[in-house]
């Protein structure tokens, strides 16, 4: 039974070790579960994707109820193929991919995500997904698929989401060098409701890129149908030998400008081929591989999933400086 202290990490870390223990089929017990938190112990939106792996699988769960702090979890084999995920009000349907994408190497699944948002705050948006996780995965040659059906945001949510996975034989990546940028796009999406805001953060992020980076990006925007008005912008660099972005959400007392802003200006900070966010979600895939990434900063994400990836699979990473690998 693989033991794991969940004291230093967030979420995340129980994301990816049921991942990993449905591809490795080892148990495992966590404990002290998202204890620095404010609140600590299992969040709504942990539990949907616990229920998520539970509904695909025969496996076996102790501790699965809000604010519990320890679960002890006994996998067994993917049963079927199909899974409707159902989220209530504004959880993340990127955070429920985060999983299940992992599983998706090994297996064929075909998701919808009910409810939840495509666009939540301190989790990837959808789009961050479609224009920078999976054509770095598609690199390794792992080319999922996912499609917005409706967005969702904050907080009601209401999106409808579907994916696909192929399972593939993961090649390494190797991503140390910042190349010449080829594009820069801008996703700017807003509820049909706000008239202008999509208009107004694409206008801000433009001007904002064109000033620092001396490119004119291109631009795309969308009004969309949704349960309350919300908006949010995905901004992405594809370089020579990568993509990297960062993305900003609209909300109350929040300017359109502002958001804008805010999604340039960490833009700006990531400035290395693969930004952080990024490198700690691309971590269980080079474990399953081999490779070399360079990012802008080691978060604690990075630090914590490489600590629980080395306890399920026969990989050591090497942290230095800015360059992470795995053999
Ligand atoms: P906690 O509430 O404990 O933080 P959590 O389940 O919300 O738990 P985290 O452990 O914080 O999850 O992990 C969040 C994940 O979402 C990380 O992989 C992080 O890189 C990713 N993420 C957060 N914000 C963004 C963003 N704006 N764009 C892309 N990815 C993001």
């Amino acid at each position: 039974m693989i033991q794991i202290d969940g004291s230093e990490a967030g979420g995340q870390i129980l994301r990816t070790a049921l991942a990993l223990s449905i591809l490795t089929q080892k148990p495992f017990t966590m404990t002290n579960i998202r204890a620095k938190r404010e609140k600590p112990g299992i969040k709504e939106q942990h539990l949907q994707i616990i229920k998520a792996i539970e509904d695909l699988t025969d496996s076996k769960i102790k501790g699965n109820k809000l604010r519990s702090t320890e679960v002890v979890f006994t996998p067994s084999k993917i049963k079927k193929n199909n899974i409707t995920v159902n989220i209530s009000t504004a959880g993340s349907t990127g955070l429920v991919l985060q999983s299940l994408l992992i599983i998706g190497t090994k297996n064929n699944l075909e998701i919808t995500i009910q409810g939840g948002a495509t666009y939540g705050k301190w989790a990837p948006p959808i789009s961050f997904l479609q224009n920078i996780l999976l054509p770095l995965l598609s690199k390794m040659n792992y080319n999922p698929k996912i499609e917005i059906i409706k967005e969702g945001f904050f907080p009601k949510g209401g999106a409808l989401v579907k994916a696909t996975t192929f399972p593939s034989k993961l090649k390494p990546l190797n991503i140390t060098e910042n190349k010449k940028i080829k594009e820069i796009d801008i996703l700017s999406v807003s509820s049909s409701s706000l008239r202008t805001v999509a208009e107004r953060q694409a206008q801000k992020a433009e001007t904002l890129i064109e000033e620092h980076f001396k490119i004119k990006p291109l631009t795309e925007i969308k009004y969309v149908p949704s349960l309350n008005p919300g908006s949010g912008i995905q901004l992405t660099i594809k370089t020579e030998n990568s993509f990297k972005g960062s993305n900003s959400l609209g909300e109350i007392r929040k300017t359109s400008e502002k958001v804008a802003e805010e999604a340039v200006n960490n833009l700006i900070k990531e400035n290395q081929p693969i930004d952080h966010k990024t490198a700690d979600q691309l971590l269980p895939y080079l474990a399953l591989s081999s490779g070399k990434i360079k990012t802008s900063k080691i978060s604690n994400h990075i630090k914590t999933n490489i600590k629980l990836i080395e306890q399920f699979l026969p990989v050591k990473f090497k942290i230095n400086k800015n360059l992470i690998s795995s053999n």
